[in-house]
């Protein structure tokens, strides 16, 4: 079986990797560096900078610690010198990977030319014919950049110029209040930049629940990070020192740049779906059915291309999936349990329906919690700030939850795996967790959920 991928991000390799472990003679196409915008542009660089942000706040904070480290200061053009080797390592590791998975790597822009033939336009001026049985969509996203933001690379900047600043500018102004801006405000922020976040919903981070939203505020009011909800930008207009916005509420602001993060869209541009039939929805996704097969027999499409959450962990397992599919399996429900992170300081993560949706959905609930600051291993790390909390149905089966707080991130895996294998409160709540951790506030807030936590304290007069 040959199979033709277009595009090497995390959906693409990683279907790459898997075909050819099942025996496929696996050729893909990609015009940048392997890895795409996860490792290049997104996730591992966004995580990189971020660590070296962790380092300089716990640098500041040593004494409390008994530690002393007078002369603590961060240089941004270092910093995102070591996130460079990082993601160069990292990229390494895929063409490694692919060479010894015998995977095949064109460098160049594919176009579809029909259900079982890809041309390539090779960025070393070739042009070469790609015939297979089955060919796969992973062509990935790029950022929003309506025309009214004038973005240009310079003043007006997405995430992907962001990343890549030498020197932090001395303000910023930073449209979407989601997870791109919060991380990236949080990290210019402590750079000594003076940022301004404007969202256009009711909290930051509009998708989980408030008292999420809520926790991270008061995080970034001590940080001095300026959040302005309920409020949309009306115009842009870039002069020579800077940028100036005005708001839906007449409010002007000014800042040296305007950072966009005001989403994503789908990136099918030059792959030639009309011509092929391949159904597109309103948004630019492209349609697929459950086995993530478009509309047309034999070609499949995966991560930010279709319409399911636009994220990493979601693009390489459609990839898997889909690399089962084409190879014969009939893999489906892909998406039982997603994980939501974000990884500001304390760190959100979430999994499942949060409090807003059950009550949106009139599903009857019980919920459970445990506040870090009564754990043993929060005060020894000294992050206190944040809670656990569970929701579980009327049968006790875990269906959502969310974690503020340190490690929130990893600590997710084993909430991710109770809503995904459908597992009640009181039997994940019966297994032993290690002491002093911070799993204990899970076990803790699952305990909760029954009434039973011994360490919450519970004012029962
Ligand atoms: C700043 C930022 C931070 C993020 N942080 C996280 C995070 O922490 N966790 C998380 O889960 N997700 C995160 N994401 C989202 C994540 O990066 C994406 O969901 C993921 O990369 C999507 O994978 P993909 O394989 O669908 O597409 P992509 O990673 O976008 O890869 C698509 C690839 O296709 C190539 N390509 C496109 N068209 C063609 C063509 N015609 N021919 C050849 N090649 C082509 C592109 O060059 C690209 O390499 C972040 C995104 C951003 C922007």
């Amino acid at each position: 079986m040959k199979i033709t991928i277009i595009g090497a991000g995390p959906g693409g390799y990683e279907a790459a990797i898997m075909a050819a472990k099942l025996g496929a003679e696996v050729t893909v196409v990609e015009k940048n560096e392997v890895g795409g915008t996860c490792l290049n542009i997104g996730c591992i660089p966004t995580k990189a900078l971020l660590a070296s942000a962790d380092v300089l706040t716990t640098s500041l904070e040593a004494e409390k610690f008994g530690v002393f480290n007078d002369h603590t200061t961060a240089d941004l053009k270092q910093i995102v010198e070591r996130k460079d080797k990082v993601v160069a390592g990292l990229v390494k590791g895929i063409e490694f990977l692919f060479e010894s998975n015998r995977v095949n790597l064109v460098h160049g822009i594919g176009k579809l030319i029909d259900s079982k033939t890809v041309e390539v336009k090779r960025n070393d001026g070739g042009v070469e014919t790609l015939v297979s049985d089955k060919i796969l969509l992973a062509t990935g996203s790029v950022p929003v950049c309506p025309e009214m933001f004038h973005y240009d690379g310079k003043k007006v900047i997405t995430s992907t110029e962001a990343l890549a600043l030498k020197t932090p500018p001395k303000s910023m102004i930073i449209v979407g209040g989601g997870v791109i801006g919060c991380e990236l405000g949080q990290f210019f922020s402590r750079m000594g930049t003076k940022v301004t976040i404007v969202e256009m919903a009711d909290q930051i981070l509009s998708t989980e629940d408030e008292s999420v939203a809520k926790q991270l505020l008061r995080q970034f009011k001590r940080e001095k990070i300026k959040v302005l909800t309920s409020n949309g930008v009306a115009e842009v207009e870039v002069q020579d020192s800077g940028v100036v916005v005005t708001l839906t509420d007449g409010k002007t602001l000014e800042a040296e740049m305007v950072l966009l993060s005001i989403g994503r869209a789908s990136f099918s541009k030059g792959l030639n779906l009309e011509a092929l039939g391949i159904k597109v929805d309103p948004q630019g996704h492209i349609e697929v059915d459950e086995s993530l097969e478009t509309s047309v027999k034999g070609i499949y499409a995966v991560g930010d291309l279709i319409n399911t959450p636009f994220l990493a962990h979601v693009a390489s397992k459609e990839g898997i999936i889909a690399a089962e599919n084409m190879l014969g399996k009939n893999k489906t429900g892909v998406h039982k349990a997603i994980p939501r992170c974000v990884y500001t300081d304390p760190q959100v993560a979430a999994v499942g329906l949060t409090e807003k949706d059950v009550q949106k959905k009139g599903i009857p609930y019980k919920t459970g919690s445990f506040d870090f600051r009564a754990l043993g291993k929060a005060k020894i790390i000294d992050k206190i700030q944040g809670q656990v909390k569970i929701i579980v149905d009327e049968k006790d089966v875990v269906i959502g939850a969310s974690i503020v707080g340190p490690e929130a991130t990893d600590l997710l895996a084993e909430l991710t795996m109770a809503v995904h294998l459908g597992l009640t409160a009181e039997v994940l709540g019966d297994v032993i967790h290690p002491h002093p951790t911070l799993s204990e506030a899970i076990m803790e807030a699952l305990h909760d959920v029954h009434g039973k936590s011994i360490n919450k304290v519970s004012l029962r007069i």
